[in-house]
């Protein structure tokens, strides 16, 4: 009979918003008239932009001609797409980062977590409390024992950032803008870990799957902002929080050239190269016509209908952190983040509160201790609803 990975036994039995999904589907089967507002998961509610929908339809049609019919894509994405977004995200904002060093797929999900393929046995891991559960979770399945792993603690106190460690750590995840607290780390905060990594040898694995929610001007919506920051990060994003791809599967990778990893036997090897090669053998590529999709974003109609689409969330996370202010709950984010974070009532701990919410009103948050030890005591919502939501929402628990 065949082993299982013994590391399944070191991570929670089921993915946190599996659970969260199990718990509404029971509350639905015991009031079945009522609507539950889902303010917990964080998928997006608007449909795909007009400008995407008409790329995809134009690529759908090429597929079935001989001419321009395509076959697997190219394992790092193609051509057009890697162009649009070293011209667009990067060189238009100032950052040195060329097509050639952005890899294509299809979610930032499955990046953030196939990346632990590249990293050695012996390296030691930092990673936030609490934070989207992916990091800790593919961390554990890769074989990293807990004495490897080092949690930062991100409390109210420390305006849940992420304190530097005093002690050297070979690879630490960033998130910002941050899921689950909604803040984000300005440029001095930002410049700080940069100085870190360079002077500890540390690499960066920066999540900046939000950028396109930040506001604050001091916020950089790319490491690559920071000087000195392509020797030591490497960025994830994604198509799926600002263009509604979360359904259609799309995002990219920055491996810049000339950041290197360490080999045990000496000498270093290129992520960028590793990181080819890994896709090379486990992934086939993104498709051509989610590609063609995720290039009109781009467009001048694609940024406009982002916006929109931006615009609309934040104004529910800012009535959302507004409620519960105005309840005398404490309640962050939602600034640079669709996400607000809120502090539990005294006499509840999260699951207590989500339950609460879930089975007295029919709202469903996200409970914070689901993102790590830190988060007990706090539930996330997101601004990811509609505007009618948050309506129902300030009537059912409004003064
Ligand atoms: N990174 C963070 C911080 C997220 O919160 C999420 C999704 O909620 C993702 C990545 C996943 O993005 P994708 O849909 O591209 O897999």
């Amino acid at each position: 009979m065949a082993f299982a990975n013994p590391s399944f036994l070191e991570i929670p039995e089921s993915y946190l918003f599996a659970t969260i999904a199990k718990k509404i589907a029971e509350e639905r089967a015991r009031v079945p008239d009522r609507a539950i507002i889902r303010m917990g998961i964080g998928d997006v509610t608007i449909p795909l932009p007009k400008a995407c929908l008409d790329a995809m339809h134009a690529a759908v049609d090429e597929m079935g001609r001989a001419e321009t019919f395509q076959g697997y894509p190219p394992y790092e994405g193609y051509a057009f797409l890697r162009e649009a977004i070293a011209a667009n995200d990067y060189r238009a904002r100032g950052c040195d980062i060329a097509a050639d060093e952005i890899y294509v797929s299809d979610g930032a999900k499955s990046d953030t977590a196939n990346f632990t393929d590249l990293y050695g046995p012996e390296n030691v891991i930092a990673i936030s409390d609490p934070v989207y559960p992916v990091y800790l979770d593919s961390v554990r399945l890769a074989g990293f024992k807990a004495s490897q792993i080092r949690f930062l603690p991100c409390t109210e106190a420390g305006g849940f950032l992420p304190e530097i460690p005093k002690e050297t750590v070979d690879i630490v995840y960033l998130c910002s803008p941050n899921n689950p607290t909604g803040t984000a780390m300005n440029r001095a905060q930002l410049a700080a870990w940069v100085e870190y990594a360079r002077n500890h040898g540390t690499l960066i694995l920066f999540d900046a799957a939000y950028e396109a929610y930040v506001s604050t001007p001091d916020v950089p919506r790319s490491i690559y902002e920071i000087p000195g920051a392509r020797e030591v990060a490497v960025e994830f994003r994604s198509f799926s929080k600002n263009a509604g791809f979360t359904g259609t599967r799309c995002s990219y990778t920055v491996v810049p050239k000339g950041l290197t990893a360490r080999m045990k036997g000496g000498g270093t090897v290129d992520l960028g190269k590793l990181w080819l090669r890994r896709q090379a053998t486990k992934f086939n590529g993104a498709p051509y016509i989610i590609q063609r999709g995720a290039a009109a974003v781009y467009t001048p109609e694609g940024q406009r209908e982002v916006k929109e689409r931006v615009a609309v969330y934040m104004g529910n996370a800012g009535r959302i952190r507004a409620l519960f202010q105005s309840l005398g709950q404490k309640a962050f984010g939602g600034v640079d983040a669709p996400y607000v974070w809120v502090r539990v009532p005294d006499g509840f701990d999260s699951w207590g509160y989500f339950d609460h919410m879930l089975r007295t009103h029919g709202v469903a948050g996200t409970p914070g201790s689901g993102f790590g030890p830190c988060g007990e005591g706090w539930i996330r919502f997101t601004g990811f609803g509609n505007p009618a939501d948050v309506d129902r929402l300030e009537g059912l628990i409004g003064r």
